[in-house]
């Protein structure tokens, strides 16, 4: 280890969607910023992968808010409704952007431009980018927190006013500050993939339950038809591998047989790719100079397409807590921030968590209770508006960024 620790303000720990944008929201502040990554480039980030992330309404303004719109919404698929359903069953919830009183409810970009362009905005910042390089250790000392980090040129040390850990679901820095967390393995798996479904989606993103799990169909961008998809596919983890291991006309033709009818044959596809799915739920949201966000605070079922949204809003609320002048780290600050995040957080993770439940179980008192639920959603006036707002991501606080075009 070098003798002469280098110093900063905020050192990030993960440079995924989550810690890049936040890296992107702290540039006003001119702070001395590290940002730490363990994946090397080219390929960047292991998040920057084949899925696509259904932004919502608030996630898109505060997308705007850091003046990145104009760069990703070439890349970006409007979604003008939903329409939610359950195989076997005749209930159906749709929600439109017209019920909303916005030009859409969301948009569906693929990881990969979202990806290049808060690395292309972060480059641009006068952050420090360490990558390839992993946290090794950390230790509160006082004012500062001591990191310990190994690099291509060997381990450096650091010193920070304030450790931001974006680390992903298996947060190193949770790990070696002994912070547990809440999992629960849904032994799930999504296959995600692109599909030309032979009608077009017109710009409605579907969701249909199955007893093994949701299959989602939404708008692709980058087709010059305009009418591919992004398929995601939750799928018992056991039969994961015979999914695929299937031909891709097999496959097609599963795919098709589990979704329906709607959108006719499905005609071409892109690479398949499996994500195991588990909820990880940190302990904490702070120690001692160090607070957690995105998926290292909470990682959740995509079912419900909130994790990054609800990531976004963690970024946007700290970029508020952060704002004034003096020291990052206090704890007065950290008790702010978790007191904003901590509402959110409960809400979206319940509500994610509660839906798997709710539909993965074929108990047949709970499927006729499900299938009254989706109608009373279709019915109900107040209770779709209460959904729909949590959907734009407009549910608990709000942050500022997620306000400022509305
Ligand atoms: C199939 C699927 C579909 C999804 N769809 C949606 C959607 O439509 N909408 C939505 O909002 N969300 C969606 N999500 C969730 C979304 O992908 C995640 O919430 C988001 O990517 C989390 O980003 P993150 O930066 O917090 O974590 P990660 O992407 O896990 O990034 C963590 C980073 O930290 C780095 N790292 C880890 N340990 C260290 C270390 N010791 N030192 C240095 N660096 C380290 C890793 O290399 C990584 O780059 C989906 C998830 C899945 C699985």
């Amino acid at each position: 280890m070098t003798s002469a620790a280098q110093t900063c303000d905020i050192a990030i720990i993960g440079g995924g969607l989550v810690g890049a944008s936040l890296a992107v929201a702290l540039a006003p502040l001119n702070l001395r910023i590290v940002l730490i990554e363990a994946t090397p480039p080219p390929r960047g980030a292991p998040s920057w992968d084949e899925r696509c992330i259904a932004l919502n309404a608030a996630s898109q303004q505060i997308v705007a808010g850091l003046g990145l719109w104009d760069a990703l919404r070439p890349s970006a698929v409007p979604i003008l409704s939903t329409h939610i359903s359950e195989r076997g069953r005749f209930g159906v919830a749709r929600f439109t952007a017209e019920q909303a009183g916005l030009p859409a409810l969301g948009y569906n970009v693929p990881i990969r431009a979202i990806g290049a362009v808060f690395a292309d905005a972060a480059a641009k910042t006068s952050m420090q980018t360490l990558m390839p390089a992993k946290l090794k250790s950390l230790l509160p000392a006082g004012d500062v927190v001591r990191l310990g980090v190994n690099t291509q040129e060997g381990e450096i040390e650091l010193q920070a006013q304030l450790v931001i850990a974006a680390d992903g679901a298996r947060s190193t820095v949770r790990e070696l500050l002994g912070i547990g967390a809440e999992t629960r393995d849904y032994q799930q798996s999504a296959i995600v993939t692109a599909i030309r479904p032979q009608r077009a989606h017109r710009g409605v993103a579907y969701e249909r339950f199955l007893p093994s799990g949701p299959l989602a169909v939404l708008p692709k961008p980058d087709d010059a038809q305009g009418q591919a998809c992004s398929l995601v596919w939750t799928v018992a983890s056991e039969n994961c591998a015979g999914y695929l291991a299937l031909d891709d006309e097999q496959f097609l033709a599963a795919a098709e047989d589990a979704f329906g009818e709607r959108l006719g044959r499905f005609t071409a596809l892109g690479r398949r790719v499996a994500y195991p799915l588990e909820r990880v739920i940190s302990e904490r949201l702070s120690a001692p100079r160090v607070l957690f966000l995105g998926n290292a605070a909470q990682s959740l079922h995509p079912v419900a397409a909130q994790g990054f949204n609800l990531g976004l809003r963690d970024v946007a609320n700290l970029a508020e807590v952060l704002a004034e002048p003096g020291d990052r780290g206090t704890s007065e600050r950290l008790a702010r921030y978790e007191a904003q995040r901590e509402r959110d957080r409960a809400r979206v993770a319940g509500f994610t968590d509660g839906l798997v439940r709710l539909f993965s179980n074929a108990v047949p008192g709970l499927r006729a209770l499900r299938h009254l639920g989706l109608l009373a959603l279709d019915l109900t006036p107040p209770l779709k508006q209460a959904v729909l707002q949590q959907n734009l991501g407009y549910g608990a606080s709000v942050p500022a960024l997620a306000r400022r075009h509305g």
